[in-house]
């Protein structure tokens, strides 16, 4: 059973207290992991303010530096990595280490990243010159759905900007965030990265300290509006990535053999536990009963199994709560009309269902309206190409949204008028660490990725000079 400290002020330490983390392919306790108390949490903001006056100071040559050794370090415990993501995940082991890849990626780009600075006034009267100089502490949290990524997305622009950071990850996926801990160890200065796990209760401490300036965090809706109230009072800085509804919205011209596959690795990565995953697939209704059949012969096709096993597709849900979830939600839609296609439960240990495929479903059924984060895929109909627009901007989300069809002019016009942070055509999920990610409406506020996101780790400081 692996042994999994908390790095606070570069040292590791062992927690006060202890969690089991469950591996949900069994179900059974994988991983002992240290639990921070509110005094290491405590220590751990402390040891990142202490750190901060001279990493803010280092040049950002070689903070670049120590934020390529972290690549390089993941990189050289890919497997191990990727293993340990697997067992407290459940991710297939090639997600896994698709995870680990994009980590290591992600990081050296944040590598080359640089703070420009620029002139906005140069005259007789004065020269003024806009910085952007470091924040501060920054805490990190994030959800169980890619906790080596997301804890990255995290590390890399704080570190290069100059501000160092304390990291949670969930309490159902702590062990590779942790085991990261382990290996940055000796690559980072003390106190500039800490990383401490608890069991749901530490997050109104972290975001509502005074000695935190930003609060950067990945997870649901409910969460970052606690997150708001709870920096409202030292008004903290914020980057919330929050949860997501996106459509895919796939029109008549479209080749459905081509199309489903695309549409189905983009409803399921993950077992749908993408928070930009296509979680509402609009089909006009010329294709409407094709596109659904072949959904459902890729579903009934697919390997739900171990993600261990080489070969599996789908994994198990990563815990019981959201596994009782989906299954709800499964039931809510055989109650409100829909037909189901699939979605039953492997029978056996582990948070298995296989992917259900759900038709004749409209808004104000619960599985369009409400973000499912799992393996049940609704196909609504439409009529009209502005319809579909129309009631896919009715929600109160807006991460991504995609638009499918044979016709790309049809298609830019189409989505050019989704209101979301992200519109794709003919894809769906497609990200990268030079692209800016941001949710509109209640799927976020601020920007991950890219120099909009790194900017978000910084504050403006204008010099402004008389002549
Ligand atoms: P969650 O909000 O329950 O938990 C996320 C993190 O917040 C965990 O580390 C948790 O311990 C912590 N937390 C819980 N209560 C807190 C509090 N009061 N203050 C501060 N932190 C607290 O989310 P989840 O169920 O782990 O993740 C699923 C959700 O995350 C989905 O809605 C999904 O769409 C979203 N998500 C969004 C993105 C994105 O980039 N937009 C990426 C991944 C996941």
């Amino acid at each position: 059973m692996g042994d999994y400290r908390l790095l606070i002020g570069g040292e590791l330490v062992d927690g006060d207290e202890h969690l089991a983390v469950v591996n949900p392919a069994t179900e059974e306790i994988f991983a002992k992991v240290s639990r921070a108390s509110r005094k290491q949490a405590e220590a751990a903001i402390a040891s990142a303010k202490a750190a901060f006056p001279v990493w803010s100071k280092t040049p950002i040559e070689k903070r670049q530096a120590v934020v390529s050794a972290i690549a390089d370090v993941i990189r050289d415990n890919a497997d191990d990595l990727a293993r340990t993501l697997t067992s407290e995940q459940g991710k297939p082991i090639a997600e896994a280490q698709g995870e680990v890849a994009w980590t290591e990626g992600y990081l050296r780009h944040y590598a080359t990243l640089t703070l420009e600075s620029k002139v906005v006034q140069d005259d007789e009267t004065a020269r003024v010159e806009v910085h952007r100089v470091p924040l501060g502490v920054v805490v990190g949290i994030v959800a169980w759905n890619f906790p080596l990524l997301l804890a990255a997305w995290k590390i890399g622009p704080a570190l290069i900007a100059g501000d160092t950071i304390v990291v949670k990850p969930a309490p159902t996926t702590p062990a590779t965030t942790l085991k990261l801990g382990e290996l940055v160890k000796d690559i980072v200065p003390p106190g500039v990265i800490n990383i401490i796990a608890d069991d749901n209760d530490l997050g109104p401490l972290l975001t509502s300290h005074p000695d935190v300036a930003k609060v950067s965090f990945t997870g649901s809706v409910e969460t970052g509006r606690k997150i708001m109230k709870n920096g409202a009072d030292t008004l903290k800085r914020l980057t919330l990535e929050l949860g997501g509804n996106d459509v895919a919205i796939v029109l008549d011209d479209v080749n459905v053999k081509e199309v489903a596959p695309k549409i189905f690795d983009a409803a399921l990565l993950n077992c749908g536990q993408v928070c930009m995953a296509a979680k509402r697939i609009y089909v006009q209704a010329p294709i409407y009963d094709a596109m659904a059949e072949e959904l459902v012969k890729l579903a009934k096709e697919v390997v739900v199994d171990d993600g261990a096993k080489q070969g599996t597709r789908i994994g198990p849900l990563q815990n019981k709560a959201q596994f009782k979830k989906v299954q709800d939600l499964i039931e809510s839609a055989k109650k409100e009309g829909g037909t189901v296609l699939g979605g039953d439960r492997l029978d056996r240990a582990g948070y298995f269902i296989r992917p259900a495929i759900v038709r004749d479903v409209k808004e104000g059924n619960r599985i369009v309206d409400e973000e499912q984060f799992g393996p049940v895929v609704p196909i609504i109909k439409f009529e009209e190409d502005d319809d579909a627009i129309r009631r896919a901007n009715a929600s109160p989300y807006g991460l991504g949204g995609s638009v499918w069809s044979g016709d790309f002019k049809r298609a830019r016009r189409l989505a050019e008028q989704l209101d979301a942070g992200t519109v794709w055509i003919n894809q769906h999920i497609t990200i990268g660490p030079h692209i800016p990610m941001a949710g509109s409406k209640q799927s976020g506020i601020g920007v991950e990725q890219a120099h909009e996101g790194l900017a978000e780790f910084t504050q403006v400081r204008v010099l402004n000079m008389a002549k």
